[in-house]
């Protein structure tokens, strides 16, 4: 993943794209909810190849574009889109779901179209506690074999894994797990209740502080990048750690946490659902727009919920008063799940800010 300086306002570090919503497992928090087949409205092949030449007109640095679903080796024209993407100079990822299509034959056919990334997730330690979550049995086997592969054919491997109340304590046993696997990235998924993730209990905010500072403590030692998705304030937490440990402002400034600096959901991450919809995240579903009638560029920097997402001091509550809100901005997803406003403040943050504090004091 490239993290060359951009303004996120003008041009995503990231395109989502879900290519399909069919999938042939039933995960327990799929954001998609996905079916055993595709949906009839899904993006055709013409109008897939539109999606990609639109892609180059966000101009340079372009945006990564991950290819997600569903499953998308259930697109049958998988491989066309990818060497129509790379001919286009997109640099292109995937995160394929663990079902039986997923061999090391398919990877390596990926790598060889010019497929630079793998994302594939891992969410408990062992069988038992991964196929739990997976909802099929067999897929924790699967997903190791595919790390395998990956790693033997020195295809770049972001794993994720899902933290919830049920999967916290098992965190440091998948990070042992991983270690000597290989990974380029291990990323932590702080759960957004949507979709079927409605159905398991997100981590409480206290927990998750606690996590983040053993995140940070692990990433100093991990043998790859750790990284948290849906959780920002993991930027706050880390820095408020240097701090503590008396590392200089510029010291800080050139940590690794910077790397993503400002990147959030609309900012930094734009999706594109299985219909074309133009939404700012995956997990905040709110179409502002459609790839076949709209300009993927004038919608993510025009439209007026990308221009609030772009601006940082229009969110509320504690992250309109915070100082760490260009940095972090908390997760707008996780404010539209809890308050049905993607510009409330973040409830997973227990910081509470000095200019904040004051206010509710001032008022009594
Ligand atoms: S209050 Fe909001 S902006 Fe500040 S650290 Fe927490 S989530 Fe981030």
């Amino acid at each position: 993943m490239r993290h060359a300086p951009r303004d996120y306002s003008l041009t995503p570090l990231n395109i989502y794209w879900e290519m399909t919503q069919a999938c042939a497992l039933a995960c327990r928090h799929c954001r998609a909810a996905a079916m055993p087949h595709a949906h009839p409205g899904q993006l055709t092949h013409e109008e897939s190849i539109a999606l990609l030449r639109q892609i180059p007109q966000f101009g340079d640095p372009m945006p990564t574009l991950i290819l997600t679903g569903g499953d998308p080796l259930e697109r049958p024209d998988l491989l066309e889109l990818v060497d129509e993407a790379r001919r286009l100079g997109i640099s292109v990822s995937i995160t394929p779901a663990a079902t039986e299509a997923l061999t090391r034959d398919v990877l390596e056919r990926l790598r060889d179209h010019g497929v630079s990334g793998l994302g594939l997730s891992l969410d408990g330690s062992t069988a038992a506690r991964h196929d739990a979550i997976r909802g099929v049995l067999g897929t924790f086997g699967r997903t190791l074999d595919a790390i395998g592969w990956a790693q033997e054919l020195g295809l770049p491997l972001q794993v994720n894994t899902l933290v919830t109340a049920e999967t916290a304590p098992d965190i440091p046993a998948v990070y042992e797990l991983l270690e000597p696997r290989g990974l380029a990235r291990w990323s932590l998924f702080f759960l957004i209740s949507v979709g079927r993730g409605t159905v398991l209990e997100p981590l409480p905010p206290e927990d998750g502080e606690e996590l983040m500072r053993w995140v940070h403590r692990t990433s100093r030692r991990a043998p790859f990048v750790v990284a948290t998705t849906e959780a920002p304030s993991y930027r706050r937490v880390a820095v408020e750690v240097l701090r503590e440990e008396g590392v200089s402002p510029e010291e800080i400034r050139r940590s690794p946490i910077m790397r993503s600096f400002g990147v959030r959901d609309g900012h930094g991450v734009v999706f594109v659902s299985h219909l074309g919809e133009i939404c700012p995240a995956g997990f905040l579903p709110l179409p502002v727009g459609d790839v076949r009638t709209d300009s993927l560029v004038d919608v993510y920097r025009t439209a007026s919920l990308f221009r609030s997402l772009h601006d940082p001091r229009q969110f509320g509550g504690r992250c309109h008063h915070c100082q760490y809100q260009q940095m972090c901005g908390g997760s707008r997803a996780r404010a539209y799940a809890a308050f049905g406003d993607p510009l409330a403040e973040d409830p997973f943050c227990t910081y509470v800010p000095p200019a904040y504090a004051k206010l509710v004091e001032a008022a009594g």
